[in-house]
Order: structure tokens, then C-alpha cells, then sequence
């Protein structure tokens, strides 16, 4: 497409994060950009982040130490976050007048505690810079001609010109706010891989009904197990939260990809290891010389000096242990035995998880190695942008997944932007919303 017939230098698919972000980095460097948003209001995903509060980047300023975070991609990122890293994004809020702060695990949100505001900055950041938006539009295609993108058409039939295109359309997770796979249909159209998604940071559910009783419940120091085959595969130590449909908490949602693989294999049991610093013989004995000292009060009574009472109750009426209305006299050793096996082996089965409703980010994707990461082009077609969750990008929670929406979208937009400068028309402003 020459420059000439094209209207806009950059037309953006999607106004999540990573596209607001070059969108107006790339209008700041003086392109002409429109932004094609399929949803009436945008920016529905980000309001949701951080519970409201978004957890905006993660404070590890090192770029090696931060890509420590990405395993599988560290190799693809260190270009692109090498040019834009979380260092930058805490200059760049600060700067347009909401300053970040850091919580537990390098976690980074707005001081104002606000995803509005986080909104608010984006939204700012587009207008400022004259880029053209266009709500309630639907990208239904990308038209291509000589190796390049040239057109974008949209679901009511209008066909939309420019020298460069950006996908942002995010993945699979939270569908209710726009993310429902086009990019993905589009771009696998053009010739791309699309690695298949599946739900990744999300709950796991069980049918076990003694976990649905416990939710609220939170266990602040232990050991979990996921066992396969009678071996255990996966072992994370530190909080898990019960839920009315399973588990939940950043471990478990940090392990849901690697337990989502093996359920693809058979069956998965959990194990809770509620004293995982304690070996079996010598939390017996501790549990012994509790029962020496109330010999006649309940086991129910007694119990909760070790354990939170929820879980005290939950393990005690267990049909296989059924001690809750016992007298701590009247245990046998067996049964005692028993039970500190069972604190230290608190078994169910897992079913699955909450699915694309409920996940945070989805796996799945383009792949790494159809992307220049020099600057986030297609290595199909060199006008055309890929960014954010439409990457096939494994990563924890934890602030990481915006990181990587801003800085692909910030590479990009970057060199779009530069691409255009020196170009009589540039940096025309256009109607603003
Ligand atoms: C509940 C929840 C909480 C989260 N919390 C955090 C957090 O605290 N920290 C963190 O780092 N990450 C968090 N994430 C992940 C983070 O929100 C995503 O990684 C991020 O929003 C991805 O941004 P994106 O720009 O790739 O796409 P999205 O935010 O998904 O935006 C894509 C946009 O494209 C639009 N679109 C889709 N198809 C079309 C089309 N055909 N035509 C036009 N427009 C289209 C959509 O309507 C949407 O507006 C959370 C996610 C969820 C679901």
C-alpha cells in the first residue's frame, strides 16, 4: 500500500493496554492513528486487573532478573525489554501524574489504588496525541496484497487503508470483555501459527465436597502436591485459598498450566502437606503430647491448637478419620497415627479448572518465532504488529502480563512512529473522541 492511498499510518485492532500503547506512542512520534474497538467502551480488561486496583507492572528493574519470570521466551523479550522495561513504565505513569507503588512480591500498582485511573492515563495518552478511536467496530478481516497488510474490513462491510497494522486483540480469557479470539482467526487467515489456548493462571476446581465447605479458608504456610501415576509432578510450598469450587490464590493459579498439561494425561490428585517443615514421627509426637495434656477433653477441642478450626472440623469428620466426637482418652494409636498422616496427606482430585471465564491470561498464540522482537513485527508480513496477549508468552501473575502489554506495545508503536517521521503529513490531528 502506498503511503498515499493510505489514510492512517497506523490503524490499531483493539483497545486493550497493549494497543492504547502504541497507538499513542506511535501518534506521539507524529503517525496518523486510528484505533478500530469492537466493544462500545474500551479498556473493559484493564478495569478488572489487580481486582480493581491493577497490578500495573512488577518492580524487578533488572531486565534479566524480570525475564527470569518468562522461562520459555526470555531469549525473544530481552530486545524488546531492553527498550522498554518495568523501570520505564514506572517513569512513564509518574510522569503523567500517577506514580506507582510497590507491594508484597514486587508487586506495582497506581498509589490511587484506582484501574480507573490507570484508564484514565491511556485514554489521555491517545487523545492527546490525536488518535482517531472508533467504538463498536469489529475487525473482521486483514486484506493482503505483496507481502504486506493493506486494508482492514470490518464486520458491517467497511474496509479501512494504512501503511501499518497493529493486533491487539488480546487472548482468550475473560471473553465478556471483548477478547474473544478474532485476532487469532485473523491472523492464522494470513498464514500464522495459532498455538491453541487454554485457560492458564486460573482456579482449579474438585468435586470434593469437604473443599467446597472449607472456601474462605486460607492456609498461609504449606506444601501441595499434584500427583500423577503415584508420583508427584508438581510441588509448591506457600498459601492456598479454598474456594466453593476448588482451590484458588497465586500459587494455584501459578501452577494451573503445568496441572492443566497433566490432566490432558489421566488423573491428578492434590495433597496437602499442612506441616511441611515437620517430619511425620515428630509431628506425631507433638500431636501425642497435645493429647497427654487434655486426655479428657474432645479431639475436636483440642485439635485447633495446631490447626485452623474450619480445617480442624473438616479433617476430624472425615469418614476415614471420624474423630469428632471423640474423647482424646478414648483414641487408639492407629487412629491417631492416622490422622497425622492425614495432615500431612489431605488428598482430593482435581476436575479441571474455571476455564477462559475466570482466567486470568490464556496460553496459546502466535509463537515466538514468527515475531521480530527487534520491534513486534509479523516476520510475515513487516507492517503488521502483534502485541500483548495475542502472543503465545508464558508468564506468572504478578504484574507481568501488562508489562508485556506495555512494552510490546511501546516497541511497536515506537517503530511505527519513527517509520513515519519526516513524512509531510505526519502528526495531522484528527477528530478527536
Ligand atoms: C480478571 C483479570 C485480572 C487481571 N489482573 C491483572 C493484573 O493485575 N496484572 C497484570 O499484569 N495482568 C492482569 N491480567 C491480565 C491482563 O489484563 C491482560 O494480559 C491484558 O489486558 C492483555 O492486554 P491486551 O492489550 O493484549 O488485550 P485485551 O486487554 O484483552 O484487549 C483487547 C481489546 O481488543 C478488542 N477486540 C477484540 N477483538 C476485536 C475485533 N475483532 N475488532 C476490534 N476490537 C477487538 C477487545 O474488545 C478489547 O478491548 C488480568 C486479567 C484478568 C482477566
Amino acid at each position: 500500500m502506498g503511503r498515499d492511498k493510505a489514510k492512517y499510518d497506523l490503524i490499531v485492532i483493539g483497545a486493550g493496554p497493549s494497543g492504547m500503547m502504541a497507538a499513542g506512542r506511535a501518534a506521539d512520534l507524529g503517525a496518523r492513528v486510528l484505533i478500530l474497538e469492537k466493544k462500545k467502551q474500551y479498556g473493559k480488561k484493564l478495569l478488572l486487573t489487580g481486582g480493581g486496583r491493577c497490578n500495573i507492572t512488577n518492580a524487578e528493574f533488572g531486565v534479566r532478573a524480570f525475564l527470569e519470570h518468562f522461562p520459555e521466551s526470555k531469549k525473544f523479550l530481552f530486545s524488546p525489554f531492553s527498550k522498554f522495561s518495568a523501570k520505564d513504565t514506572f517513569a512513564f505513569f509518574e510522569k503523567k501524574g500517577l506514580p506507582l507503588v510497590v507491594e508484597g512480591r514486587k508487586r506495582a500498582f497506581p498509589e490511587t489504588q484506582r484501574a480507573e485511573d490507570v484508564l484514565q492515563v491511556m485514554r489521555k495518552y491517545i487523545n492527546r496525541n490525536g488518535v482517531e478511536i472508533k467504538t463498536g467496530v469489529r475487525a473482521a478481516s486483514l486484506e493482503a496484497k505483496d507481502g504486506k497488510i493493506v486494508s482492514v474490513k470490518t464486520s458491517k462491510g467497511d474496509e479501512y487503508f494504512a501503511g501499518n497494522f497493529v493486533i491487539a486483540t488480546g487472548g482468550l480469557a475473560a471473553p465478556e470483555t471483548g477478547s474473544t479470539g478474532d485476532g487469532f482467526n485473523m491472523l492464522e487467515k494470513l498464514g500464522h501459527t495459532i498455538v491453541p489456548p487454554t485457560p492458564n493462571i486460573v482456579p482449579l476446581t474438585t468435586d470434593a465436597k469437604w473443599v467446597h465447605k472449607l472456601s474462605g479458608v486460607t492456609l498461609s504456610f504449606m506444601t501441595i502436591r499434584f500427583i500423577q501415576g503415584g508420583k508427584a509432578k508438581i510441588k509448591k510450598t506457600g498459601k492456598i485459598l479454598f474456594t466453593h469450587f476448588g482451590v484458588s490464590g497465586p500459587l494455584i493459579l501459578n501452577s494451573a498450566r503445568e496441572v492443566v498439561k497433566l490432566l490432558e494425561k489421566g488423573a491428578v490428585t492434590a495433597s496437602i502437606d499442612m506441616f511441611p517443615d515437620t517430619q511425620e514421627n515428630e509431628l506425631d509426637r507433638r500431636v501425642l503430647n497435645l493429647f497427654d495434656k487434655n486426655k479428657n477433653k474432645l479431639v475436636r477441642n483440642v485439635l485447633p491448637e495446631i490447626l485452623p478450626d474450619a480445617l480442624s472440623e473438616t479433617i476430624l469428620k472425615l469418614p476415614d478419620i471420624n474423630l469428632f466426637d471423640k474423647e482424646v482418652n478414648s483414641v487408639t494409636k492407629e487412629e491417631r497415627k492416622k490422622l497425622v498422616k492425614k495432615i500431612k496427606n489431605l488428598t482430593f482430585e482435581i476436575t479441571g479448572t474455571l476455564g477462559f471465564d475466570k482466567a486470568v491470561i490464556a496460553d496459546g498464540g502466535v509463537p515466538p518465532e514468527e515475531v521480530n522482537f527487534k520491534n513486534m513485527s509479523s516476520k510475515l508480513y513487516p507492517n503488521l504488529y502483534l502485541l500483548g496477549d495475542i502472543l503465545n508468552i508464558n508468564r506468572p501473575s504478578g504484574g507481568f502480563s501488562l508489562q508485556l502489554c506495555w512494552t510490546t506495545g511501546w516497541v511497536a508503536g515506537t517503530d511505527v512512529g519513527e517509520k513515519c517521521q519526516g513524512h509531510p503529513l505526519a502528526k495531522q490531528t484528527l477528530v478527536l473522541q
